[in-house]
């Protein structure tokens, strides 16, 4: 599984690596950006299965970086991973495709259900 992870926050993407379950690490590559806009580029370029994006980001932010990925692939799977956990923000997300928004700091059961639900589809 090729997994896309981008947020600014190097220590954000460090504990969501560590609990991405064991087995699922072990035989996906994760690819990792820091802006909205290598979250684009970054799509484009390895199409992954799964996308964890940040929405509070420097260059562009994790709003438009959806926007941008679902206008290009509108079968993405992004889950938006954020500390921002006002219904504004959910609701928004939701309507531009996301297929849900996580609040910070995720928890390996959390990841473990979305990696159970990615892979029966
Ligand atoms: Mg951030």
């Amino acid at each position: 599984m090729n997994i896309l992870l981008v947020d600014d926050s190097p220590l954000s993407r460090k504990i969501i690596i560590t609990r991405i379950p064991e087995e699922i690490k072990g035989t996906s590559s994760i690819i990792q950006g820091s802006n909205g806009q290598e979250a684009v580029d970054l799509y484009k370029e390895h199409r992954p299965d799964i996308v964890f994006l940040d929405l509070t980001m420097p260059v562009m932010d994790g709003y438009e970086a959806l926007d941008q990925i679902m206008a290009y692939d509108k079968g993405a799977c992004v889950y938006v991973i954020t500390a921002d956990i006002q219904k504004k923000a959910q609701e928004k997300v939701l309507a531009s495709g996301a297929a849900a928004l996580e609040t910070k700091p995720i928890d390996e059961e959390r990841l473990a259900k979305i990696f159970s639900r990615i892979n029966q589809e």
